[in-house]
């Protein structure tokens, strides 16, 4: 095979590492996906009957505080000012996440003062005494919001969201969770956010075009690898676990089931993202499309789509889409880098590849670290190529 590296994923960090490689570098990059179209989870579509821009493996927002990736991704789109906002419903009533000053006057149905508001949190988080380290999602929340708001807005959702006990999950989870004592209920806290303004698959394809770049859909690496084993260097982004035959055991991983519809109304919600907090409400949220763009006028005014998630453990078949991190994952985990690490021209990168959560940006920055530690010294210098531990 007329290559000088094979990227295994389309995925963001595949076509970041694909699209340097090829631009920067000056190799020849055969890039395999065994899906039918390119951009990993990140691939968008006009849905036929409205032409609205959806996600289909779930909503994406772009966010990021790293001023490297914002410039790298600005070469290939243009971002429109999107700001994301999620509002969250709750015995039938509409709150704002995350949890902020707005969601505590609301639902306690008086004005605070932020001081007002903090000495009340404080007071509901008591139970949790100060210096002990919260042992579970639940006492973390607690610690954090008090109970009465841990009980309306988190425990419900994340039982859904993991069908797991809040008492079994990491705290960890939960921090990602801003609380804020200001009206402030921006989603993200970054430098940076918007939404590629001609959509993501405009944005992943011209990361691809490039004339040393050769992108083949449908083709599933395990199927090509005796042709390829020690001849040319790989860059894997597939499921850890699966490369190695799954030896040490499978990862767990949660994945989402999508459910959509096209309402014959021009606005089903309002707002792009409603969460649902009530554990009898199957699915944990509800997308609405249209809201991702308020600036497209071709949408039409008559009719919309909306997406429901629902939340489960994946099966081997499943997509997996967030990796669950148990002890029993963790300590699987280690054995697999350590294979890897023994591989030999192979390196291991994305979130499949490594079993973490990667926002884009993230995925992006991991690739573009791969490039200059890994790929520039082994092309130009003739450095050896292998993981040194998983690239992070
Ligand atoms: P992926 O996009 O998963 O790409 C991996 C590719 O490898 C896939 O296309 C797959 O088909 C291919 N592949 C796997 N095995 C093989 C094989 N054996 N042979 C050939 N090809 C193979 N990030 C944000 O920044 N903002 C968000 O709002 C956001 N929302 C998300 C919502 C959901 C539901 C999920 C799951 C993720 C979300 N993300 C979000 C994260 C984002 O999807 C990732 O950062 C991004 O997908 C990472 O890219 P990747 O290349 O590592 O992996
Ligand atoms: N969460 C919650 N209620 C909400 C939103 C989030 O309890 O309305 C919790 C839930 O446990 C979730 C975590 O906060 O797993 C992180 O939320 P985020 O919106 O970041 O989830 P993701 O985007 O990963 O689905």
């Amino acid at each position: 095979m007329n290559v000088d590296l094979v990227v295994v994923g389309s995925g963001f960090f595949g076509l970041t590492v694909a699209e340097r490689c090829a631009a920067e570098l000056g190799l020849r990059v055969l890039v395999l996906d065994r899906r039918d179209h390119i951009g990993g989870n990140a691939y968008s579509e006009d849905e036929p009957e409205t032409g609205i821009e959806i996600h289909r493996y779930g909503a994406h927002l772009f966010h990021t505080s790293n001023e490297r990736v914002w410039e790298y991704a600005g070469r290939f789109t243009r971002f429109t000012g999107y700001q994301h906002r999620v509002y969250s419903t709750f015995k039938g009533r509409v709150y704002p996440l995350p949890i902020n000053l707005g969601t505590i006057c609301e639902y306690f149905g008086r004005a605070f003062t932020p001081d007002e508001a903090r000495a009340l949190i404080a007071e509901q988080a008591a139970e949790i005494s100060a210096g002990h380290e919260p042992r579970n999602l639940e006492e973390k929340a607690v610690s954090l919001i008090g109970r009465p708001l841990y009980e309306a807005f988190i425990r419900g959702y994340t039982a859904k969201q993991w069908q797991t006990d809040p008492l079994d999950l990491p705290a960890e989870i939960i921090t990602r969770l801003p609380v804020r004592y200001t009206f402030d209920n921006r989603y993200f806290g970054d430098t940076y956010e918007g939404l590629p303004a001609d959509g993501y698959t405009a944005w992943l394809e011209r990361m691809a075009d490039h004339r040393n770049i050769e992108v083949r859909l449908d083709t599933d690496f395990f199927d090509l690898r005796g042709d390829l084993a020690g001849n040319v260097p790989v860059v894997y982004t597939g499921p850890l676990d699966r490369y190695f035959g799954f030896a040490e055991g499978e990862l767990g991983w949660r994945t989402l089931d999508f459910e959509m519809e096209v309402k014959p109304t021009g606005d089903f919600q309002g707002t792009p993202v409603m969460n649902y907090a009530d554990e009898d409400v199957p699915y944990t949220r509800i997308h609405e499309f249209r809201h991702f763009h308020p600036e497209r006028r071709h949408y039409p005014d008559d009719r919309t789509v909306i997406m429901r998630e629902f939340s489960r453990s994946a099966e081997r078949g499943d997509e997996p889409y967030y990796p669950i991190n148990t002890a029993a994952d963790r300590a699987r985990l280690l054995r697999y880098r350590e294979m890897a690490r023994r591989e030999d021209g192979v390196l291991f990168g994305g979130r499949l590849g490594t079993y973490q959560y990667l926002d884009m940006h993230m995925a992006i920055a991991s690739a573009l670290g791969m490039v200059d530690n890994r790929l520039r010294p082994h092309f130009t210098r003739g450095e050896r190529l292998i993981s040194g531990g998983v690239d992070r």
